[in-house]
């Protein structure tokens, strides 16, 4: 029984082409690989691969994360400039036994020898949306407002597991900056013995947590995906709140072996995408109902609007 989830609406199209590789028996990995390429490919999205929003000096550094759930190989480029797919540079890494985490130029110039598309992933969309952002700076409005991460997470139906994240990581970013999203254990996790999970929000305060890796933990101590979820969340909500004074937007999904998927958030309009064997892709809401998470599936309407900024 196979099923394909992913943060956000976001990817929607994209576990949808994912999903057709797993109906035809197609791997795991493969269908994550190919549903976060769609998502870096569409320059519609702003935090993601191609017209992903730029740092603070208006380059496009991005971070990605790939693990096979079965032989937990985990690959991961960090701040890479200049590349179509980042995702699939990180799976190429994490079929090494060294080398796995790429940062900066390095993780550029692997890519370049190694055949992966060269890009200029600045769009004049995000170039515009830059220079707005500079001059309400001037205004003091808040700078890390725009981010999101897409995360993959799938099981195919021998039972293996994988786990990706591609993201532009937190608008006006320092150069150099990296957040959760290419880091095992905060970004992603993958085991096929149990399961998988994936996080977004701002990664500092998910890489606190280890978030991916408490959940599958949690998943492995017998919580549901949907318990697993809501407990790494809420606790490190709580644990932040207490230790720190504050605590920021964090959101997660996550999926067992068996097929079964969870999702949690903090925040007031978290979604995910969900596509399972003799089952339509479907986009959920997901609300914080106090301590727990109320998933609601999202309307056609709400499914199909693009608002163009
Ligand atoms: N977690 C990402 C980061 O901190 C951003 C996001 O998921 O919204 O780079």
């Amino acid at each position: 029984m196979w099923t394909i989830v992913a943060t956000w609406r976001m990817s929607k199209e994209g576990i949808e082409k994912g999903a057709e590789i797993l109906k035809e028996k197609g791997s795991a990995l493969d269908a994550i690989e190919c549903a976060a390429k769609v998502v870096e490919d569409d320059p519609y999205y702003k935090s993601v691969g191609y017209g992903g929003l730029p740092n603070e000096e208006m380059e496009v550094e991005l971070d990605a994360g790939f693990m096979d759930g079965d032989t937990l190989g985990f690959g991961a480029v960090c701040a890479i400039k200049g590349v179509a797919n980042p995702v699939s540079v990180a799976r190429q890494l994490s079929e090494k036994n060294v080398n796995c985490v790429l940062v900066g130029d390095g993780a550029s110039q692997y890519a370049e020898n190694h055949g992966f598309e060269m890009k200029d992933m600045l769009t004049e969309r995000a170039k515009n949306l830059y220079r707005q952002r500079v001059l309400e700076m001037k205004q003091e409005m808040k700078a890390y407002r725009g981010h999101d991460t897409v995360g993959v997470l799938a099981v195919d139906s021998k039972g293996s597991m994988g786990a990706a994240t591609s993201t532009s990581g937190l608008f006006m970013k320092k150069k150099g900056r990296v957040g959760d999203s290419p880091l095992v254990g905060s970004g992603l996790y993958a085991d096929s013995e149990v399961g998988a999970a994936a996080a977004t929000g701002i990664g500092e305060n998910l890489m606190k947590g280890c978030i991916s890796y408490e959940i599958v933990n949690l998943m492995k101590q017998g919580k549901s995906p949907q318990e697993a979820c809501e407990t790494a969340v809420f606790e490190l909500e709580e644990k932040l709140k207490r230790r720190n004074g504050h605590f920021t937007d964090l959101s997660v999904v996550a999926l067992n072996h068996k097929g079964e998927w969870g999702c949690a958030t903090n925040i007031e309009n978290y979604a995910v995408s969900v596509a399972k064997e003799n089952e339509e892709c479907k986009v959920y809401h997901v609300h914080r109902v106090g301590n727990r998470c109320e998933v609601v599936e999202a309307s056609k309407q709400w499914i199909d609007q693009r608002v163009e900024e």
